[in-house]
């Protein structure tokens, strides 16, 4: 699950920012960065307990192929640090049965920041990764000084009303849309306003330590640890919301890029259409294939004549919005049904195109038009047996999100704790 040499170059970028962040709160996740061995062991042994939820030594030992002394005690430093509990006897009746030891619940808290179009969700998990508390408010999200006070007030009063202790809450992840880089902490399209990174400043503003991440990276992630994904190797999210982008996981691994930057897929070249994208550029796959654009279509088929359930909101002036096509959709609303399939027939060539470019496991559709469920996902089928390569197709399974709208909130916070880890 964890390559040797990315797990390597994290360990000493984990080290980078322990020595220059002075945010940083001594806790026993401190001992991981010592004793290089040991620490990287220690850390396979967290993330094989976060995947499966706890085992024994001897199943540790069997997996890992190192001895059982070895591993009882690294397992004993593990408790004393705080960080492994004893689950208690696994099996049924009958000769000796063995310990459990997995993750201790209240090792440490990891805060999540989810930022979408119209609202703001927080939560918090605990160290085993259950959610204690989440809650949402009304946020909309400018580039202005004064949007981002509100978001640091918002943070604020969650913290404080979550009665989590403070030294017990460890970091703060954030998704925000748009170019982010999570590696360096700078946020391009938002809160770009100082010379440091958001992350640093945000550091400075709350006293705890900051990751940002981009949106739909945090929603695959989501998805692939408590979704749909299952834990497979190969995995592409299609975060389909008022905009396109996606994630992938590469090897089991989170693929970021160069610069974080990758995902971009909804401003791939696709179409040869007059449509101004989001980007500024024409003809992008996000014109034809996003909500803006099911919204666009669905507007411009009522301006021909068509008919809807939203045909006297529509005609007596009120505002339609996507929530409104996607409530009649679920009503069977034949326009509704009629632009989703139109989507969904462009959307399977798109994907197709990735499945030959990447023979992925899996591909779950997730964002949300997640909601649309069969009406995209019929038509996505039927133009993949067309466009993909049948022998390459023939291995992926195309799914729809488990997770919903919590996918990109879930996602934040495990990546948030995988980072502290230094996973
Ligand atoms: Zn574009």
């Amino acid at each position: 699950m964890c390559e040797k040499s990315s797990c390597q170059t994290t360990v000493v970028h984990l080290k980078i920012q322990a020595h220059t962040t002075t945010m940083v709160k001594s806790t026993s996740m401190d001992a991981l960065t010592s004793g290089k061995k040991s620490a990287q062991l220690k850390r396979e042994i967290l993330r094989r307990y976060m995947v499966n939820g706890g085992e024994s030594i001897a199943d540790l030992s069997r997996e890992l192929g190192l001895s059982v002394p070895t591993l009882t005690k690294i397992v004993t430093e593990l408790i004393e640090e705080d960080l492994v509990t004893d689950l208690g006897k696994q099996g049924a009746t009958g000769g000796r049965r063995p310990s459990i030891y997995g993750l201790n619940p209240a090792a440490g808290y990891f805060m999540g920041v989810d930022i979408k179009r119209d609202v703001i969700v927080m939560g918090i998990i605990n160290f085993r990764g259950d959610m204690v508390v989440s809650r949402q408010y009304d946020f909309i999200i400018e580039n202005t000084r004064q949007s981002f006070d509100e978001l640091c007030n918002h943070i604020t009063q969650f913290i404080a009303s979550s009665r989590i202790r403070r030294d017990k809450l460890l970091a703060i992840g954030i998704n925000i849309s748009g170019r982010v880089n999570p590696e360096s902490g700078y946020s391009y399209s938002y809160f770009f306003f100082d010379e440091k990174p958001l992350t640093t400043v945000l550091e400075e503003r709350l006293g705890y330590r900051v990751f940002i991440e981009n949106d739909s990276r945090a929603m695959t992630y989501g998805e692939y640890m408590y979704g749909v994904g299952n834990n497979e190797q190969n995995m592409i999210f299609l975060n389909l919301s008022w905009g396109f982008g996606i994630g992938m996981i590469l090897g089991g691994e989170l693929h970021y890029g160069k610069s974080g930057f990758s995902g971009e897929y909804g401003h791939f070249p696709f179409f040869d259409n007059e449509i101004i994208c989001s980007c500024g550029k024409r003809g992008c796959l996000e014109t034809e294939v996003s909500g803006w654009a099911a919204h666009r279509q669905f507007i411009e088929k009522l301006k021909q004549g068509n008919i809807s359930m939203l045909s006297k909101q529509f005609e007596s002036g009120q505002q339609i919005t996507l929530a409104d096509i996607l409530d009649v959709l679920g009503k069977e609303d034949m326009l509704a049904i009629e632009v989703m399939e139109q989507i969904g027939a462009q959307l399977g060539r798109a994907i197709a195109g990735l499945i030959n470019m990447f023979n992925p496991d899996v591909i779950v559709l997730g964002g949300t038009l997640y909601e649309a469920k069969d009406y995209l996902l019929l038509p996505i089928k039927s133009a993949i047996n067309k466009y993909a390569l049948n022998f390459v197709s023939k291995d992926t399974a195309v799914k729809v999100s488990k997770l919903g709208e919590s996918a990109g909130l879930i996602g934040i916070c495990a990546i948030t704790r995988n980072k502290m880890l230094g996973l």
